[in-house]
Order: structure tokens, then C-alpha cells, then sequence
């Protein structure tokens, strides 16, 4: 139990005390009890109300304390945040028409940091795991979005403030009162503290309704504001395709439907063979009802999401041995139930305990691990949070989440699912094309199979307009969903069918409308719908992370101010290295201009710096921007490179310095193998060797004026 909980315990146990002592103090003076009698209750009384005095402010503190620890991260936020506005990371668009809430640019540094991850993502994704890789359009007909059931299912309840007309998240109101009771109000009882943050906890478990009744409960009562009834709100941007605007379509809201319904193709290129992979990096367009977070909900962000295609009945992984043995932060569903915290699991334990559902769903978590800690993300703050029940999609085996704490609490960043074969049947269904895998047998087997006749004349009568859909589904229909068919329509006469393409997806067939019947038949091949494990990364949500993770603040040389730092890895860094030249020279210039051409060829981001402005002001500028290392011209056969965190420097000669640049940012070679090559006595640093060459100057040109005047006087 927290110290605020047992506190809360004992502000309640303490009034309880107090009630019955006064009961006490009314029945004894209404029984005409002693005058000392009564005194001793009174006492006892006072005494309470000292203890509980003392409890409230004992409560206040401890409240106080996290609210401190919020204004601290509100500062740490707003010092990050304006470091990656001013050297436009990141920046509002149309600003100069007063911006849209939810859409940014990308400026420069933001560009090559974006690039960066998304050039180690196809590494360490689609070349590593040697996967299919496509570009599809973002347009999308409505009938692709009908099929998977965006249409009808991808939505977030929202209510209007009627007063001020603005939309709020349902499920963001109830989070954001829950939390500011918990925070600070200090007559709540432990009981009503604890059914709140049992709320917090399962919140994303709560369906639509139950969602919209806690509101009216909790939240609505206890405010001024008048809310509307709350109503499902559809993400999708709407749009007409072509000049008669007949067809109706989407912007797409993820990117995965264009694989889906790429898979027949995809399926035969990879030589019909499962499992395989397809990627997709792309732009995803959700019409957020309030954006807000800076780039965590935005209305158009990148979206990286890879379909892994595996046979339901083998999901296994070749390589999983490769990340078993891997322990960091997860948080499985009883856990959070339980009102426990994340804690560090092995994965091989995680799937030989069930807890993770399957090898491959594992695989790929561990994947997600050593990708974003090797962006940079620290591993203490990163979580692979388990869905709860309801949370899924019916049809979904296992999803976990990484999240990733940064000042705004815990991100979702990546979502890890196992979507059973729902999407691919679903387009089976929506296209009437059969969207399935083959596995051909060595020796034909006997097979038990359902094979249905449709009496198309009944089916007519019974479904007139939606005839087509439900004929196409009956005859695509499973093989397990045909058995469950024909016992039904034998205990009941009619059995419930889902066609996913319609409104109403539920339709009932009766026992005339069909007949099934079992055949034993020869099978050359077994016929059927891949899993799909989807592992999907918000691009935004964890660039915006990895800032946060990056930035530190240290104290100038003269310790007259703090400078901010961005600690990126030289794998995402904007810029790979700086070149300054020491002083304003034209032989330093010269070579500047030389190893600038080696870096160029080389293929390494640079930027140069022959200002005469100090060497110090220069570090501290490319500090900011989160250039991992500085090249120093200061004599002409050979420069020093300095390291941004540790401000450790060696000594290159000029010809190599392109290559040694070049094996640290590519992760070759890291700073200390280098740095152990090169050790570069550092008698006296860059800056003091700079300071030092200033005051000989300075020395020389007294001198040299001194003997002019003694010259003139004589
Ligand atoms: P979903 O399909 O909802 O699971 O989203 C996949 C990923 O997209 C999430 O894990 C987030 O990282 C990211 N994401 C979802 N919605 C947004 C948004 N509005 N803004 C930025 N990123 C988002």
C-alpha cells in the first residue's frame, strides 16, 4: 500500500473514531452520566482531532510531494520542447495562419533524425528478417475500409461541451478527473481512492456504454460544465475519389489494409510459403477528436507497421532462441489487474508460462526491445504493457503494447498483436477472393470435410438486397465455422452468421436456406487463412521519446550558465560531426575545407564552423543539436576530435579523420576502442590550448606596441 493510501486509511479510520466517541458523549449525557465521565469522552475526543489534524497535513505533504515532481517534469518538458522548437526538430504547420491542433512539420534536424530511425528500422527489420517491403496509396475506397471495419468500428466516444463547444475523449475526461481527485482532493475516503484507481487501471477495458455510464457517474456530477450525451465519433477523414464522386473513400488511418489486400500477390512472391513478412512505412490520417501532447496525438503521423503471415497451427519461431534469454520490464494483465506494478521478466519464461501467447508474438517483442533500446530509449523507462480482455479486438489472440514513460506519463509507442486471421478473412469475405496459404502434402490424407449446398432461391427471398454479401461468405465459409453451422441448425433450425461486409453483420440462417453435409475426401493440400502478427510502430511517439530520453542539461565551463545536450546515438545524431577550425586561419580554413570534402564523400553529415566565434560557444551550439563529435582544426597535419558526453578528445591525422568519423557513426567502432588507438595526451584542451594561443597574442602585440612607443619616445 502507497504512504498516500495508508495515510487515506487512517484519515478514515480516525473519523470513524470520532463519530463513536461523539455517540458515546450523547448517550452519556442523555443517560445523565458523571460530569468526569463526559470529560474523559471529550478528551478522548480532542485528542482524535489532533491525530487527525496532524494526518491531513501528512496527506497535504505527500500529495504535495507528486505534485512538485509534476511541476518538474512540466519544467524538464518545456526546456526540451523549446530546445527542439527553436532549432525546428519539430514546428507547428500554418502557423502564420494561426495552425491546425494536431499537425506539424518536420525542419531539418527533425528531417535526418526521422530518416535516421526509419533507415534503422528497414535494417533491423526488413533486411534482418528478410521481409517483402511496400509503398501503398493512401486513398482508400470505402469498401476496403467497410471490409475491415473501420466504417462501422473505428471509433472513440466523445462529448461536446455545450457551453464552450468544444469535443472532449470520454475515456481522456474520466482519466483526467480520476487523476485530479486522487491528486487533490483530501477528503476522498481509501475506499473511494481505491475505486478510482482501480478505474485508472482498467479504464481501457470498459466498452462504449460502460464508458459513457461512468462518465454520467463520476464525472459529469462533479462538474460545472454541461456535456452532451456522449456519441461515437469516426477517426476516418472522409473523401469523394474523382470528378463525379461517385466513389466514396478514406485517407488510410494505419497502413496495414493495403497489405491485406496486397496478400495474394505478396503470398506468391515470396514463393508461396509461409511464414513471411510484408512492411509498410507510410502516412496514417486520424481525424483525433482532441489533439494534444505535442507529436503523441497528432491528426497525421508515420506510421511503420510490418504483417507477419504464419500458420495458425505453427507459430513457432526459427530464431526465437535468439532474443529468449532477454529480461526486461513487462506488465501482464493480472498484474495490472491486481493493482501491481511492471516487473522484469525473461521472455523464454514469458512464453513457457503462457504468459506471452505464442513464440512468434514473442519474437517480435524482443525484436521491439533491442530496436528502441538501441535507438536510445532507456530500458527503465520502457514497458511491454499486456492488453486487458476487452481492450482486444474480439478476434485477437495476444497484444501487448511498448510503452515508453516520458514526461506525459506512459506512451503506447508500439503496438505488438496477434490478430488471428481476422484481416484476411475479412477481405476474403469483402472481395469474394480467396485470401488464403497452401501446404501441399508429401502423401494425400483422409479428411473429414463439411461441404455446403446453398438453396439460392430461399437465400434470395430471406436477404433480398444483401443476397450477394451473404452468398459470398457462406461460400468462403471455414471449416470449423461450417461444423458449428450444422449443429445449430440441427439443435436449433438456425444458426447466427457473421458477413463482416455489412451494417448489420449478424444474419440468421435457417435450415432451409442451407444444407451441410460430411464427406470424407481425399486431401492433396490443406487449404487456409494465415495469422497475422502485427507488430505497429507510431514513428512520432517514439522520436518524441527518444528526444526526452536524449536531453540533459550541464553547467558551462565558466559555470555561469546551464547548456542543454541532446545525448543521441551516433545512429540517429541529425549531424554526424561539426568541423571547426581553432582560430580564424587560412591554412586551418584550407584543410576545413578538405576534410569536409572527405566527410562528403564519405557519406557523413556535417556541419562547419570557421567563425571566429570560441571554440567553447561552438561545442555548446552542436551540443544542443546532438552532434555526437566535433572535429578541431588546429595544426596542419593532424585535428582533434572531441566526444559530446564524456568531452574527451584524441588526436587524428587529417587523412584518416573521414574514416575514423565514419566507423563511429556507423557503429563500427565505438569511442572507447577509438579513443584507446588515438589517446591524445590532453595535457591542455581544445580550449585552453585556444585561451593560451590568445594570450601569447595578446602578449606579443603589447610587446610590439611597447617597443614602438619606447622607439618613438627615444
Ligand atoms: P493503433 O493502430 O491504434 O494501435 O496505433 C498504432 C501506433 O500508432 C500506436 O502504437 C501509436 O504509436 C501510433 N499512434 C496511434 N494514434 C496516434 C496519433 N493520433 N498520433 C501519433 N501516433 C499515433
Amino acid at each position: 500500500m502507497s504512504t498516500e493510501d495508508s495515510l487515506r486509511r487512517a484519515q478514515s479510520d480516525n473519523q470513524s473514531s470520532i463519530n463513536v466517541r461523539r455517540n458515546e458523549i450523547r448517550q452519556q449525557k442523555s443517560s445523565g452520566a458523571s460530569k468526569s465521565e463526559t470529560d474523559e469522552s471529550a478528551k478522548a475526543v480532542n485528542d482524535l482531532k489532533v491525530d487527525k489534524s496532524s494526518i491531513k497535513s501528512q496527506l497535504k505533504a505527500s500529495i504535495s510531494g507528486e505534485g512538485s515532481s509534476a511541476a518538474s517534469k512540466e519544467d524538464f518538458r518545456k526546456a526540451v520542447e523549446n530546445t527542439l522548437e527553436r532549432h525546428l526538430f519539430y514546428i507547428p504547420s500554418f502557423e502564420i495562419y494561426g495552425g491546425v491542433a494536431g499537425l506539424y512539420d518536420y525542419g531539418t534536424p527533425g528531417c535526418a533524425v526521422k530518416s535516421n530511425v526509419l533507415a534503422f528500422w528497414r535494417q533491423h527489420f526488413v533486411r534482418e528478417e528478410e521481409m517483402e517491403e511496400i509503398d501503398c496509396s493512401c486513398v482508400t475506397p470505402e469498401v476496403v475500409l467497410k471490409a475491415s471495419g473501420h466504417v462501422k468500428k473505428f471509433t472513440d466516444l466523445m462529448v461536446k461541451d455545450e457551453k464552450t463547444g468544444l469535443f472532449y475523449r470520454v475515456d481522456h475526461l474520466l482519466k483526467d478527473h480520476c487523476k485530479d481527485k486522487l491528486k487533490k482532493d483530501l477528503s476522498i475516503s481509501a475506499e473511494k481512492a481505491a475505486e478510482l484507481k482501480h478505474l485508472l487501471a482498467v479504464l481501457d477495458d470498459l466498452s462504449d456504454e460502460q464508458l459513457g455510464t461512468k462518465f454520467k457517474e463520476i464525472v459529469a456530477p462533479d462538474t460545472k460544465n454541461s456535456f452532451s450525451d456522449p456519441e461515437q465519433f469516426n477517426l476516418m477523414f472522409k473523401t469523394k475519389i474523382g470528378p463525379s464522386r461517385a466513389t466514396k473513400g478514406y485517407m488510410r488511418p494505419e497502413t496495414a489494409q493495403g497489405i491485406f489486400v496486397n496478400f495474394r500477390k505478396l503470398y506468391n512472391c515470396n514463393g508461396k510459403k509461409l511464414p513471411f513478412a510484408t512492411a509498410q512505412i507510410g502516412q496514417a490520417f486520424r481525424n483525433e477528436i482532441s489533439p494534444r501532447q505535442g507529436l503523441l496525438r497528432v491528426r497525421e503521423f508515420t506510421l511503420a507497421e510490418i504483417e507477419h503471415f504464419v500458420d495458425p497451427e505453427n507459430k513457432s519461431h526459427p530464431k526465437f532462441s535468439k532474443v529468449s534469454k532477454l529480461e526486461f520490464l513487462m506488465f501482464p494483465r493480472d498484474e495490472q489487474l491486481s493493482g501491481q506494478s511492471a516487473k522484469r521478466i525473461c521472455l523464454g519464461d514469458a512464453v513457457s508460462k503462457g504468459i506471452v501467447n505464442n513464440e512468434t508474438l514473442a519474437y517480435f517483442i524482443g525484436r521491439v526491445y533491442v530496436f528502441l533500446t538501441r535507438l536510445g530509449i532507456d530500458e527503465k523507462r520502457l514497458r511491454f504493457r499486456q492488453h486487458l480482455e476487452n481492450e482486444m479486438a474480439h478476434y485477437a489472440e495476444d497484444c501487448w503494447d511498448a510503452e515508453i514513460e516520458c514526461s506525459y506519463g506512459w506512451v503506447e509507442c508500439v503496438g505488438i498483436a496477434d490478430r488471428s486471421a481476422y484481416d484476411l478473412r475479412a477481405h476474403t469475405d469483402g472481395s469474394g477472393v480467396a485470401l488464403v496459404a497452401q501446404e501441399k502434402f508429401a502423401e494425400p490424407k483422409e479428411k473429414e470435410k463439411h461441404v455446403i449446398t446453398l438453396n439460392k432461391e430461399e437465400l434470395g427471398l430471406a436477404f433480398k438486397d444483401i443476397q450477394k454479401e451473404v452468398v459470398k461468405a457462406l461460400e468462403v465459409m471455414e471449416e470449423k465455422e461450417a461444423m458449428k453451422m450444422k449443429a445449430a441448425l440441427e439443435s436449433k433450425g438456425e444458426a447466427e452468421f457473421e458477413v463482416c461486409t455489412l451494417e448489420e453483420p449478424v444474419v440468421l440462417i435457417k435450415k432451409n436456406m442451407v444444407s451441410i453435409s460430411k464427406e470424407i475426401i481425399k486431401q492433396h493440400t490443406r487449404v487456409f487463412t494465415p495469422s497475422v502478427i502485427e507488430p505497429s510502430f507510431g514513428i512520432g511517439r517514439i522520436i518524441y521519446c527518444l528526444y526526452e530520453h536524449s536531453f540533459y542539461t550541464r553547467p558551462s565551463e565558466a559555470g555561469d550558465q546551464q547548456l542543454n545536450v541532446f545525448r543521441f546515438t551516433p545512429l540517429v545524431a541529425p549531424i554526424k560531426c561539426t568541423v571547426f577550425s581553432l582560430v580564424q586561419n587560412h591554412k586551418y580554413e584550407q584543410l576545413v575545407e578538405q576534410i569536409s570534402t572527405s566527410l562528403k564523400a564519405a557519406r557523413i553529415s556535417y556541419k562547419k564552423d570557421i567563425t571566429g566565434t570560441s571554440i567553447g560557444k561552438k561545442y555548446a551550439r552542436t551540443d544542443e543539436l546532438g552532434v555526437p563529435f566535433a572535429i578541431t582544426v588546429d595544426s596542419t597535419t593532424s585535428v582533434t576530435i572531441r566526444e559530446r558526453d564524456s568531452k574527451e578528445q584524441i588526436r587524428v591525422n587529417v587523412d584518416d579523420v573521414a574514416a575514423v568519423v565514419k566507423d563511429l557513426s556507423e557503429g563500427c567502432r565505438t569511442w572507447t576502442d577509438i579513443s584507446q588507438r588515438y589517446k591524445y595526451p590532453p595535457l591542455i584542451s581544445a580550449e585552453w590550448k585556444q585561451r593560451i594561443i590568445k594570450t601569447i597574442h595578446l602578449f606579443l602585440y603589447i610587446f610590439f606596441f611597447a617597443t614602438i612607443v619606447k622607439l618613438t619616445v627615444l
